[in-house]
């Protein structure tokens, strides 16, 4: 049994902060949490705030490396154009190093777990690599050489446009051929005891509504999540086609409840709340694309109290920072309404932490409890961003950054410690690198 003891200066627990809380950790979870404590003997010292591991719960590890590159204009279609060349470059080898580089980067920012919403599936071509699923693989071992754990949502892609148009250039590789072709290639994913494997519709353009509940019937209770309503361009194709919202199509079609997370849900009438929270979907906010995007700001608020837990994720990795993507839940709100205090401090670190987690079918993580997954971010408050705080916990959320992490544990193993990565040397080198090889 491998044990270890550390003791934080203080610790978000039940909720909220405590001071000199003791934390031992056995074989990757959390053993005891005492505060109050004095420092054990041979303890390891966690100066500043230590919460529980964050979730990004939506990530497209490729995107990172649009980051830098025509952010400054064009719309989101231009930015879609720039995306789909990028897609069409893209070998297993380059990919990996990309995707290992990018889940480094984010073990640094204090992400425990990665929802990999991937639909990267296939060569340009469209046909197969030998093996079907080499780049899901590819994936699985980047967050593992990256210290992570990993949600692989296995996306099913069938076509272009809401009426059905097939896929062209680039897009042929999201493709699998039929549902049942994409569920078989599925049911062959085998990961390690840091991956598990969910399910994405990517969204009610590029997936039929009949097939929709064929999709839900493959998902069997994982994961299972879905791009909803970014662009109003979306609704208004799939009204014209169905009648209907893309909210209303998936509820028509079951694929709305607690084991589902829509992504984004900018875009939604009083209906589609009703019908989010009602069959307590979770809604997964990416704020931080959603503005680089131009998106526009989804009802947060109104989605929390119709019942949807809220999670966050990074999605393109315009930034990835998680106390950025939380504090932009509650102050898009207030430039929204010119009002303060939308959500409390407990709700934006529940998002970022316990109810990422959840919406990655990892129900053990995210709080710092005993029986959970030992998972432990710790953010500096001596900081010159953090420093002169009174209360902690709104130091970090609303102005600590991701640089300000220091030491971040996953399942009771030191990943990153006093700000460096344990298991990838030079996360800048390996970015910049990973980079050069797909733009060259
Ligand atoms: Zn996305």
């Amino acid at each position: 049994m491998l044990a270890q003891s550390y003791h934080a200066e203080y610790a978000w627990v039940d909720g909220g902060v405590v001071r000199d809380v003791r934390i031992d950790v056995a074989d990757g979870r959390i053993t005891a949490v005492t505060p109050d404590s004095p420092p054990p003997p041979g303890a390891t010292r966690l100066a500043g705030l230590t919460l529980p591991g964050f979730a990004n719960a939506h990530s497209h590890a490729f995107h990172r490396a649009l980051r830098g590159r025509a952010q400054g204009r064009g719309t989101f279609w231009s930015w879609r154009e720039r995306m789909y060349a990028l897609a069409g470059r893209l070998d297993p080898d380059q990919y990996h190093a990309l995707a290992r580089a990018t889940y480094a980067e984010m073990a640094l920012a204090g992400v425990t777990c990665v929802g990999e919403f991937h639909y990267l599936h296939h060569p340009p071509d469209g046909a197969s690599y030998d093996d079907p699923n080499e780049m899901a693989h590819t994936l699985v071992a980047a967050a593992a050489e990256a210290g992570i754990r990993i949600t692989l949502l296995d996306t099913l892609y069938l076509t272009s446009t809401v009426d059905g148009g097939e896929l062209v250039g680039p897009q042929r590789r999201f493709g699998d051929t039929s549902v049942d072709a994409w569920a078989d290639r599925v049911a062959r994913l085998a990961v390690p005891s840091h991956a598990r494997v969910g399910v994405a519709a990517h969204s009610v353009r590029a997936v039929p509504a009949p097939l929709l509940p064929e999709v839900v019937a493959v998902a069997a209770g994982r994961p299972l999540h879905v791009h909803l309503s970014e662009q109003p361009a979306e609704n208004e194709a799939c009204l014209a086609r169905y009648g209907r919202t893309p909210t209303q199509v998936l509820a028509e079609a079951g694929a709305l409840g607690p084991a589902t997370t829509a992504v984004h849900a900018t875009h939604l009438s009083d209906v589609d709340i009703t019908l989010l929270g009602g069959s307590r979907t979770t809604v997964c906010l990416c704020p931080t694309t959603e503005r680089d995007l131009g998106d526009g700001i989804g009802p947060a608020r109104a989605l929390a109290d119709a019942g949807c837990p809220l999670a966050l994720g990074s999605d393109s990795h315009a930034v990835i920072d998680m106390c950025e993507e939380a504090r932009a839940v509650e102050l898009d709100e207030r430039l929204r309404s010119q009002q303060r205090g939308h959500f409390a401090v407990a709700d934006l670190v529940d998002a970022a932490t316990r109810r990422g987690h959840a919406a990655l079918g990892w129900t053990d993580a995210g709080s710092i409890a005993v029986g959970a997954r030992a998972d432990l971010v710790t953010v500096r408050l001596d900081t010159v961003r953090t420093a002169g705080y009174d209360d902690p916990v709104a130091a970090v959320l609303f102005a600590a950054t991701a640089a300000d992490v220091t030491d971040v544990m996953v399942d009771g193993r030191p990943i990153v410690h006093n700000g460096r990565h344990q298991l990838v040397e030079d996360v800048p080198g390996a970015l910049a690198s990973a980079i050069k090889a797909v733009w060259k």
